[in-house]
């Protein structure tokens, strides 16, 4: 599972950043386990061995960099080139949809979240480019399934194509095509039917949709816990089919890392997208990032540690995290945290990046903080005297009228301050002790 590559490639970690200096020796043991954590992951071993030698060929015969630990560049050598092998070409998530209508053809085996990712794309084309999209289930043996998609186009706004009882898939394709060219749509997708598992009958009838439409795209979805599983699934409808990106959904769960770094390679398609659950706002464009950081397990921090050496001194966030892994966090860590947020691209961005801050980076998008919010909650810390930021409790009922006053806000707003930094200042410390002797300790060391 997920957890074991985590977990191992923490443990690796672990005896290296308890190391002063890092030896050849030191790379080649890591680099071992991090093979093994890799084929645990379900990565396949042509990827796992590729990828090992790549991360051996960039660690070799680099200085370790001062100010940061051998560990630290372990983890970072890896970090990247994971990226580099999960990076595809082009802007992630675009779609080659000009020249409407733009047929996108959506295929997969069933259970694997066609349906649900074909109406949350089309929510996504509409809400943020704008597009009048038009959608159509061919899946003729399951009436469910069609009913299904015209229940979730009514759900979002999106308009299906008529279900005729009786109709061959070839009829419907033809039909919806004609359908987006009258109706004046940008876009249309053809959700076809899926299978338990890929059989001839079913490869015969998408090849025969696909050559109605000459799709633009032909987007294949893939239940990303199933791993090698999946990867099986893209080699094949890409042979039969010819794909031009992959949709993991199910990445909300304990997703494992491995199918996207297993895909990636073995495919060399690109992962456009991933479902981040059922709901119709759960589909992000994939980020290598972002699931090279779940690969190793500890959230973004690598991507937290870069930014935050760009835009502060190395030394200043090296002492923040410590204090963070410490479950010392006062009200100038949080107001530092409050600039550096405004910097790196608001609050939601930031947390985003933290582990264990996804949950709070949504409430702090519900609450509609934005980088108003923060420059308010910056003055209102300002407006303490140094002992009160070192420690909020002490602050009374008269001096919160007052830090209010001086900041130009409501006693309201400096209780709802003082929750937030309540509460991440709970969630550091929880942070503090995760893993083996602290895992944030352990990275920030
Ligand atoms: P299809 O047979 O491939 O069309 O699959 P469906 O679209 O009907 O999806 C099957 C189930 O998986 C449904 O219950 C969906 O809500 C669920 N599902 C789809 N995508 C995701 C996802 O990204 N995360 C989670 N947690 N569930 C998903």
């Amino acid at each position: 599972m997920f957890e074991n590559l985590s977990e191992r490639l923490s443990g690796v970690f672990d005896r290296l950043t308890k190391q002063g200096a890092l030896s050849e020796d030191d790379v080649k043991t890591a680099l071992r386990e991090v093979r093994v954590a890799l084929l645990e992951a379900d990565v396949s071993l042509p990827v796992a061995r590729d990828f090992v030698k790549a991360v051996q060929e960039q660690a070799t015969g680099q200085a370790v960099t001062k100010s940061i630990t051998p560990g630290q560049q372990v983890v970072k050598i890896v970090h990247d080139a994971l990226i580099d092998v999960l990076k595809g070409e082009g802007e992630p998530g675009a779609l080659k949809i000009d020249n409407p209508p733009a047929p996108i053809l959506m295929v997969g085996l069933q259970g694997g979240g066609k349906t649900t990712t074909t109406a949350k794309l089309a929510k996504r084309l509409k809400e943020r480019e704008g597009k009048r999209v038009l959608m159509a289930s061919l899946d003729v043996n399951r009436p469910a399934a069609m009913e299904q998609l015209a229940i979730l186009g009514q759900q979002i706004g999106v308009d299906t194509l008529p279900i005729v009882k009786g109709e061959d898939p070839v009829a419907i394709t033809k039909r919806a095509k004609t359908q987006a060219g009258l109706g004046g749509y940008d876009v249309y997708m053809l959700d076809t039917a899926g299978r338990l598992s890929i059989d001839e009958e079913l490869m015969q009838q998408v090849e025969a949709v696909r050559d109605v439409v000459t799709p633009r795209e032909t987007l294949l979805v893939v239940d990303g816990l199933t791993g090698q599983d999946a990867v099986h699934t893209a080699e094949n409808f890409d042979e039969r089919i010819g794909i031009s990106g992959v949709v993991l959904t199910r990445m909300d769960g304990d997703g494992r890392g491995g199918a996207a770094l297993s895909m990636r390679a073995v495919t060399g398609k690109p992962i456009k997208f991933v479902g981040l659950g059922e709901k119709m706002d759960a589909l992000e464009t994939f980020e290598p990032e972002r699931i090279a950081g779940r690969i190793l397990g500890m959230g973004d921090i690598v991507a937290l540690v870069e930014k935050a050496q760009e835009t502060i001194e190395a030394e200043q966030a090296e002492r923040m995290m410590k204090r963070m892994a410490k479950g010392q966090f006062n009200m100038n860590d949080l107001k530092m945290q409050l600039e550096q947020m405004i910097k790196m691209g608001g609050m939601q961005g930031m947390m985003g990046m933290m582990p264990g801050m996804g949950k709070m980076a949504k409430q702090v998008e519900d609450a509609g903080l934005d980088d108003k919010m923060l420059k308010q909650q910056i003055a209102l810390i300002q407006s303490m005297t140094k002992k009160e930021r070192a420690n909020p409790q002490l602050l009374q009922a008269s001096r919160k009228k007052r830090i209010a006053k001086g900041a130009g806000m409501e006693v309201s707003d400096l209780n709802k301050l003082m929750k937030m930094h309540r509460q991440m200042s709970d969630m550091m410390k929880k942070m503090g002790k995760m893993g083996k002797g602290g895992m944030l300790k352990q990275a920030m060391k």
